[in-house]
């Protein structure tokens, strides 16, 4: 299985920014077998970034961070992940930006999951508890709830093309009071995911399906955060948004696969 490392970068940098930020990581990494690097800019610098991609001949991916469910049609303000087809690899789906502020629920994410595989856009289906859900014992229903309501639209044999992101809404660095997750309960919510997955899908699913773990994930925590058993890379927010963070993750990555 590949380690994945992927930066959010959210509503930050601007086109020229993004591009900048862009060449300057094909520049200092080399590609490195079982390592997949991608960003994820904002929906207006995908088309600029996709052409600077492909004059370098692609050894970082791109990502969407957003899309609407339906293919076409008279959505006004909407961007359709069949738009996006040739211009993304991956999209993320159900952020907890994207459920606690913009009310998205798992009846509309689960339309995302099944839009982005009839698309050939790998969705990366993010998932994890409250702070307040953590404390009253809540964290296995809900990432259960999240878990198989983001799936329950597509094919059983389609859920390995899906990468599932824990990311505890707690330990988010942009939120209040936000607190660096121990390894020891990751270890316990990846367990709970990958389990979940196997009573539903089967083993070589659970075995198969990318895990990533996303969540205040720095150069100084990435190393313990990459090495808890089931995690498969890191989606990074914050700290993906200074290049040179971006890139001593990437690196350490590389080191612990050599
Ligand atoms: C995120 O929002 O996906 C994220 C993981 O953010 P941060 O790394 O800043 O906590």
């Amino acid at each position: 299985m590949k380690t994945y490392i992927v930066g959010n970068w959210k509503m930050n940098l601007t086109v020229g920014e993004s591009s900048i930020y862009l060449q300057k990581l094909l520049k200092r990494i080399r590609p490195a077998k079982g390592i997949e690097v991608a960003v994820s800019p904002s929906l207006i610098a995908i088309q600029p970034l996709r052409m600077q991609l492909d004059k370098n001949n692609s050894k970082v991916k791109l990502v969407a961070q957003n899309f609407y469910h339906r293919d076409y049609g008279a959505f006004t303000g909407e961007v359709s992940v069949s738009q996006l087809r040739g211009l993304v690899n991956y999209a993320i789906v159900g952020h907890s930006e994207r459920r606690y502020v913009f009310g998205e629920t798992n009846k509309d994410l689960k339309q995302k999951v099944a839009a982005a595989i009839r698309n050939g856009i790998t969705p990366i289906l993010c998932i994890g508890e409250t702070e307040n859900e953590k404390n009253f014992g809540e964290t296995a229903d809900v990432l259960r709830d999240q878990l198989l309501g983001g799936l329950s639209e597509i094919d059983a044999e389609d859920v390995k093309k899906v990468v599932i992101a824990y990311e505890p809404v707690w330990a988010i660095s942009s939120n209040k009071g936000a607190r660096l997750a121990a390894p020891d309960e990751i270890a316990e919510s990846i367990k709970l995911i990958r389990n979940e997955l196997k009573e539903t899908y089967g083993k070589e699913t659970a075995d198969e399906t990318p895990v990533l773990y996303g969540g205040s994930v720095n150069p100084n925590n990435a190393g313990a955060y990459l090495t808890i058993p089931g995690v498969n890379g890191l989606l990074i927010g914050g700290s993906s948004l200074v290049s040179d963070h971006f890139i001593d993750i990437i690196e350490l990555a590389k080191r612990l696969r050599a």
